[in-house]
């Protein structure tokens, strides 16, 4: 088999395992759980494995990749994560449940709605403190109001979202506030909320150190599916796999040099004027991986090599003594927005492995007959 470079190594089995363990830790207690796809791009083979772990949804933020998953023949129930606004047509036939936030928009998915005579169920969304998306507090019972009295629309669950732009953590405070928000609901409109999603990958610690979980039934994760970490203090998970990816290289130059440039100094290509300080002469080892590609912050050489700098296209490191010659394969592990961009990059091919046999016959129902997409 040709191995493409460079090229992002994916064991489906691994993502399969973690869903399955994190299926069972939060379903212990009657937590469902959404597995969030947009940081692979809506993958079919990889959400197929978090769908064999038991996720009950897949949730993504972009509408292009829930059409690419209905497309490769992914059956479950699809949740778009953002609010939709000039989307609402696509949104109304592509997506059967959307987090909300603004009562025009419901109103555009209630009016294609009833153009093409489907229900579409949707997600409030309730700001407790992160100042990301999210209807106040205060202004909840209003809004529901407003929703209820649009037809072809059901109000399905109330959500929240922390820890993504104010680094807010998800606690027993603004978690119970979450619960306290739903009784009120349900008492003052007579309605019965089936989903209360309390967070995403940052809800581990509270639900591991929560006596009482109160009405949350829902978490949405991605990180942690993919990556086997949580997110308030990027600790791995126990029992879950951390490197469930591994981004490959090759060398393309491997040489002797000395550590400072020479001649007069400028801009280098961002726009930045470098400094270096003078290391004598190294080994220096050139790979065909850039900013293009990735971000290079987000890199962690397993053999510990250190990165010296990048451009576009190029990455060069420290090559000390580990003798890397050209044609040479670099692995490197990846946080999460190292994930995002591998994966976003087109120059990066996607390899699955497949490491047990259960996940082959779904791979071929996807029509992926090869491992290299
Ligand atoms: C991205 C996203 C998630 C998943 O976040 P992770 O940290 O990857 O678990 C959950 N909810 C919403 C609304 C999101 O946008």
């Amino acid at each position: 088999m040709k191995l493409f470079m460079p090229r992002i190594e994916i064991s489906l089995s691994q993502i399969r395992d973690n869903a399955r363990m994190l299926c069972e830790l939060y379903g212990h207690r009657g937590i469902s759980l959404m597995g969030v796809s947009k940081a692979v791009l809506g993958e079919p083979s990889i959400v197929e494995a978090m769908i064999q772990g038991g996720v009950k949804f897949i949730a993504d933020s972009r509408i292009e990749n829930i059409q690419k998953m209905k497309n490769a023949g992914i059956s479950t129930q699809f949740v778009l994560l953002r609010t939709p606004f000039s989307q609402a047509e696509a949104v109304v036939t592509s997506v059967d449940i959307s987090l909300n936030t603004e009562i025009e928009t419901i109103k555009q998915l209630s009016y294609y709605a009833k153009i093409h005579n489907r229900n579409h169920q949707i997600i409030v969304m309730v700001e407790l403190g992160d100042l990301r998306e999210g209807v106040l507090p205060g202004d909840l019972s209003q809004f529901i109001r407003k929703i209820l009295s649009l037809s072809r629309i059901k109000i399905v669950g109330i959500g929240c979202n922390l820890a993504c732009y104010g680094g807010v953590k998800p606690d027993k405070k603004n978690m119970h506030k979450l619960s306290e928000l739903v009784n009120g609901i349900q008492k003052e409109f007579q309605i019965n909320l089936e989903i209360i999603s309390g967070g995403n990958s940052a809800n581990y610690e509270w639900y591991k150190s929560a006596q009482y979980i109160g009405n949350i039934n829902n978490l949405r994760l991605g990180e942690s599916i993919l990556l086997g970490r949580e997110t308030v203090n990027r600790k791995a998970i126990p029992g879950l796999h951390t490197e469930a990816f591994k981004l490959v290289a090759e060398v393309i130059e491997s040489k002797t040099k000395p550590s400072l440039p020479f001649g007069e100094i400028c801009q280098d290509a961002f726009g930045n004027v470098p400094s270096f300080s003078d290391r004598g002469i190294s080994q220096r080892v050139i790979i065909a991986l850039g900013r293009q590609d990735v971000l290079v912050s987000s890199l962690k050489s397993k053999k510990k090599l250190e990165i010296l700098g990048a451009s576009s296209d190029h990455i060069i490191l420290d090559g000390k003594n580990h003798n890397l010659q050209v044609g040479d394969e670099v692995n490197f592990n990846l946080d999460y927005g190292g994930l995002l961009s591998a994966m976003t990059s087109p120059f990066i091919r996607k390899q699955f492995i497949l490491a047990t046999e259960a996940i082959i016959p779904v791979v071929k129902t996807l029509k992926m007959v090869s491992p290299i997409n």
